[in-house]
């Protein structure tokens, strides 16, 4: 099912469920039932709610959508560890959520936008431009397509990470109310450090998360410890410079004491040399913070790639040396374009 004009229920919040549920005449405990079907016991049509008279499970069905997003091409990974989902929702948007298991975590990479306004020069979701915005609903629903796969074999969703298509602090309110509503109590109560939101660097983005104290984790999408470099790689950059990035990332850490993690896609001869290790452990020098260097993706339009090995345990090298932590990331599932935005930019070229 993928009805564009019913409202999506994921879209709403307990408190908006309850007051259309005593709209209709109905006692307030029906919201809480109905959340707990959708967010516990993971049921996706109205015809599950068996708890709920028959009248009133018509009145939801002919009301409400309970899923926007349909999933289209999957890939998994050579090693079965990555799967990859391109969904289409009801405009034809296409849009990417990844599931990657390791160790006892299941961890799932969500989007926030179709497309991405940022234009990042070596990012498939920037290469495609903005599209939209996705709904808080259209968000959680990602999460809800894994969950129930995960549930059918005794598992369950460990952490989530909003590092898929689309920017999520340009995106902001819809990814906080996800978060908000997937983090409720009452319903899949995933603990707000299970998330963790990766920006390019939006610093007004970073004031208010800042300001709201939540527990959720923070990544910065770094690269560059140079304004001229970042601005090429990241033209936000030109925007939002280094400078006020990272007094916005100091006030971040001042105001919640919370480590920020960073990230840095190697690229060969672009970003990986001991000088550029040495201008990030400079740049970071006493933050409470986590580097996560990764090798690029290589991406159709962009020339640049992947740094080796070797260079990326040297890098890694210098910043341990000045006492900043840092870890190297596999790039995981690359043999199946595992690459942010790669699955939807393919299925747009067919
Ligand atoms: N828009 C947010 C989150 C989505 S992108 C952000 O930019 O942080 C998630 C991460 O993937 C970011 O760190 C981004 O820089 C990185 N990324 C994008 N394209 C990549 C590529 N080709 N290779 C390696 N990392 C890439
Ligand atoms: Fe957008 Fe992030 Fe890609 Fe940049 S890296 S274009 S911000 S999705």
């Amino acid at each position: 099912m993928n009805d564009s004009d019913q409202a999506l229920i994921y879209d709403l919040d307990l408190e908006a469920l309850e007051k259309i549920l005593i709209d209709w005449g109905e006692p307030r405990y029906r919201a809480s039932q109905i959340w707990t079907g959708l967010y516990q016991q993971l049921w996706n049509s109205p015809q599950e709610f068996t708890s709920l008279p028959h009248a009133l499970r018509t009145r939801l069905a002919e009301t409400f959508s309970f899923s926007h997003l349909t999933a289209g091409a999957v890939k998994k990974s050579s090693d079965g560890e990555t799967t990859k989902t391109l969904f289409t929702l009801p405009d034809e948007k296409a849009i990417e959520a990844v599931m990657m298991l390791y160790d006892q975590r299941r961890t799932l990479c969500i989007s926030s936008q179709a497309g991405c306004l940022m234009g990042c020069i070596f990012c498939a979701t920037g290469a495609m431009g903005f599209q939209r915005h996705l709904s808080s609903g259209e968000i959680v629903e990602q999460v809800l397509y894994y969950a129930r796969q995960l549930r059918a074999v005794g598992e369950a969703v460990t952490n989530i990470v909003v590092m898929g298509m689309g920017e999520p602090f340009h995106n902001y309110e819809a990814v906080m109310a996800a978060i908000d509503r997937l983090n409720h109590p009452q319903g899949m109560n995933l603990g707000a450090r299970r998330f963790t939101v990766s920006t390019v660097g939006l610093v007004p983005g970073i004031r208010r998360f800042a300001a709201e104290g939540r527990q959720v984790n923070l990544a910065i999408s770094l690269h560059a410890a140079n304004n001229e470099l970042r601005s090429s790689l990241l033209p936000i950059n030109k925007k939002y410079p280094l400078s006020e990035l990272m007094t916005a990332c100091r006030e971040y850490i001042q105001a919640t004491n919370r480590r920020i993690t960073f990230e840095w896609a190697l690229i060969q001869g672009v970003n990986d040399t001991p000088r550029h290790a040495e201008e990030l452990a400079s740049l970071l020098e006493g933050m409470l913070c986590h580097v996560n260097v990764i090798p690029l993706n290589p991406t159709d339009g962009y020339s640049g790639q992947a740094t080796t090995r070797e260079r990326a345990l040297a890098f890694q090298q210098t910043l341990q040396a000045h006492e900043v932590p840092c870890t190297i990331r596999l790039r995981r599932g690359i043999d199946m374009q595992a690459g942010c935005g790669q699955l939807a930019t393919q299925a747009r070229k067919k």
